[in-house]
Order: C-alpha cells, then structure tokens, then sequence
C-alpha cells in the first residue's frame, strides 16, 4: 500500500465512523507512524509503506474509530505553541483556552511589580500555567489541582517546557493547600462548568476520554465560580484580577454571581467562534 492509498482508506474508515476530518486525522496518524510533518507525506505519496507501518497505522486508525481523540494517540498537543503532554487524568487544552492564557500573561506583563504572582486554579496538564510562565517572563506561578496525576502531568509538561523552576505544583482541594500571607496578582481558572446533565450529549472524544472531574460543574455548571467568588478575594493582592474561561449561555449568571460577592466585573470576552467565554474581575474595594 501506498502512503496515499494509507490516507485514502484510513480517512474513508474515520469517516465511516463519523469522526470529524477524518482526512486530516488520517494524514496526521500516518505522519506520526512515520515519524515524519503531515506536510512532508504529500511529497511522498508513491512510497510503499512497510509491513510493520501498514499495521502501526491500522492499530492507530483503529483507536481513533473508537473515538479515541487524537492528542491521546499521538500523546501530546501544542498550547499557545508550546508543547503540551496528554493522557486521560487531564482534559485535552483546547484552543479558546489559548486565549484566557493570552489575557492572564498580558495583565502579567502589565504590572510594574519585579516578580508578579499568578495562581493556576485546576491547573490539569499545566498548559495556562506553563504558557503564563513562558510568555510573562518575570513571573512566577502556582498550579493547583486535587489530582495527584493530574498534576505529574503539569509538572513533566513543565519541565519539558522548561518553567519548572518558576512554578510551584500543589495538591489541594480548594484553596487549603495555599498560604493566604502570599496573594497572587492574578487567578487564572478554567474550571469545570459543564452542567452535569450535559455531559451524556458531549462528544464521544470528550464524554469517554476526558476526566469527568474536570467537566462537570455541578448540575448548573457554576459551582467552581461561586467558589472562586467567595474564596478567591483572601488570596489575590490589591488591585489583581481574576480571569475565568466559563461555558455557552453561563455569562449573565455568572456576572451576577461576582458582582453580587463584591467583584467588579472588567470584561466578558468572546472565543474564536465569537461567543461569550472569558470573564475578568477584580476586588472591589
Ligand atoms: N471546554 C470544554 C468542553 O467544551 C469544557 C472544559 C471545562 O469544563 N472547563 O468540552
């Protein structure tokens, strides 16, 4: 078989599977047998693949009927272009949280402080806390999750990254596990805010193979956000701010629920699809 009839078959399977561009899933599994880029395959579309290819890239077009998402296969994804290992103790980072990253480390960058302080909330792979610590310098970071393997992850992505010497990686259910003597000038939290009863209507990607816990909000999907309002205020500085990825329709409740803790909500920001999916708050004084 050739490396384009590899692609030709594996993309027609996928598609039978109803998994979404399935030809570029095909080409991105071939390429990852190969050891090769995607784009590279398309030089070589006349190449006889080996034996052993040919069944690497079955088994792997197997799994991906499955519905095994791809970043699990290839075990790893790119976060604000920074390498970022997966498995299935931390939710697969997905693009709109490039931009809740991108906000956090241009606030962090604004601050005339010497080492600003930042608090990743449910840090999972570590993908916000690594991607602040890359792009804002001088700062250091705090990434936080109740999963002990949630959070061996986070610290061999920051390693692999390396900002493992600007982070500091704590097991804690809430805030128990921090010291309130050293607020941070921001939290940054993409929590989980899927309603529960939502999560059976995801997609199967995301339903099987991302931790619940890192889902499931509660039956409103708002707990984690009445959390952060109540807690958060002991352990943000004078003048931080807190940012939040939140989910579809949750804006005009979830500003109600800071404004009517005492937060000033600064702005509701939307994902690339253009719809509502970052809020920025800060203490009211
Ligand atoms: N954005 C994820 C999804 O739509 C949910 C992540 C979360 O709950 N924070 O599947």
């Amino acid at each position: 078989m050739t490396v384009l009839e590899a692609i030709q078959r594996s993309s027609d399977f996928l598609a039978k599977k109803g998994v979404d561009s399935s030809r570029l899933q095909s080409e991105l599994l071939l390429a990852h047998v190969l050891k090769t880029q995607r784009l590279k395959l398309y030089l070589d579309f006349e190449r006889k693949l080996a034996d052993s290819e040919t069944d690497a890239l079955r088994d792997l077009v197997k799994r991906r009927g499955n519905r095994e998402p791809l970043q699990h296969i290839l075990g790893s994804t790119s976060f604000c272009g920074l390498e970022t290992k997966v498995n299935y103790h931390v939710l697969v980072p997905r693009p709109e949280t490039e931009l809740l990253a991108e906000e956090g480390w241009n606030f962090l960058n604004t601050l005339e402080v010497s080492e600003p302080r930042f608090l990743d909330f449910g840090t999972g792979s570590g993908c916000i806390a690594i991607a602040l610590a890359h792009f804002a310098p001088k700062s250091r970071g705090w990434a936080l999750d109740k999963s002990s393997d949630a959070l061996a992850v986070a610290k061999e992505n920051a390693t692999i990254n390396e900002v493992h010497h600007r982070i500091d990686f704590v097991q804690s259910d809430g805030f128990s596990g921090l010291n309130a003597s050293c607020p941070f000038h921001l939290i940054i939290s993409n929590p989980p805010y899927i309603p529960a009863e939502e999560i059976a209507t995801l997609q199967e990607e995301v339903r099987k193979y991302d931790p619940h816990a890192a889902l499931d909000g509660s039956p409103d999907g708002l707990e984690f956000y009445r959390f952060l309002a109540a807690e958060a205020p002991a352990f943000l500085e004078q003048g931080g701010k807190l940012i939040v990825e939140f989910g579809d329709g949750q804006e005009t409740s979830l500003s109600e629920i800071f404004r009517t803790s005492g937060w000033t909500v600064e702005s509701i920001k939307n994902d690339y699809t253009e719809r509502p999916r970052m809020l920025a708050a800060s203490k009211r004084n």
